[in-house]
């Protein structure tokens, strides 16, 4: 039966305490080195992934068992940026791979999507958890851990310079949108963006139900939200055709 991973199997005593030197970098070109801007998208998100998956930014790096970088096309015009990992994406190391991810796939899959072209990745890569009795369960991810993260997130944005962003729920939505996004008024609308990021001035920005959240609805309700994000999900498949027409 394959092991599987355990916190810090990826990492050594000597990284867990003295953080490597790409630790101190203020940019992801910094962190990541020449690869960064050497115009391959598959190369320069490695050369990121690589500092990325040893970070000690903040304090989650103690609990999880590996850090879950995004993935997907490096040349993806769509980009699906969640909160966080849970369990499952702890364990796996890929984002959106529990239960979150199944209604994921399911909306994608609706909207005519696929998975293989985009990239999906999270504003925060490592999980949050907090103990509820004996139990280990996920939280939401704290501000400080979301800004720390920062430098991951820029640079994947950065490599990729995707035409659309999709927020899943208020969470990824705040700080793409840089300001609070009330879900129920603002999602399936072309948000104004501010991102410090050259080469993103077209990029469209629109929010949507996070899974997690859909998943928590019942009844009508839960028709009613999942058929909202369902129909965020087309209009997003509407503008990437669109936009691939004109492009
Ligand atoms: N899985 C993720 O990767 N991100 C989320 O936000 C939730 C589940």
């Amino acid at each position: 039966m394959p092991k599987m991973a355990q916190p810090h199997d990826h990492m050594s005593v000597e990284q867990l305490i003295n953080p490597h030197e790409d630790m101190l970098a203020d940019t992801p070109a910094q962190a990541a080195g020449p690869a960064y801007r050497g115009g391959d998208n598959v190369a320069a998100l490695e050369a990121l992934r690589d500092p990325a998956s040893r970070c000690c930014r903040c304090d989650l790096c103690a609990g999880r068992t590996q850090v879950v970088f995004g993935e997907g096309s490096a040349t993806a015009q769509l980009v699906i940026i969640g909160e966080a990992p849970g369990e499952g994406e702890d364990r796996s190391g890929h984002p959106f791979w529990g239960r979150a991810g199944q209604t994921l796939n399911a909306l994608l899959d609706e909207a005519g999507i696929s998975r293989s072209t985009i990239w999906i990745t999270n504003v925060a890569k490592c999980r949050p958890t907090a103990k509820n009795g004996n139990r280990v369960v996920n939280r939401a991810p704290r501000v400080p851990e979301i800004k720390a993260c920062e430098i991951w997130r820029l640079g994947e944005l950065d490599i990729i310079k995707p035409k659309i962003v999709c927020c899943l729920g208020a969470v990824a939505a705040k700080y793409i949108v840089g300001r609070d996004v009330k879900m129920t008024q603002e999602r399936g609308q072309w948000l104004p963006f501010t991102l410090p990021i050259d080469g993103m001035e077209k990029t469209e920005v629109i929010a949507t139900y996070h899974p997690s959240y859909i998943m928590r609805q019942e009844g009508e309700a839960y028709d009613r939200i999942k058929g909202q994000a369902a129909a965020d999900f087309a209009a997003i498949a509407a503008r990437l055709n669109a936009l691939g027409e004109v492009a």
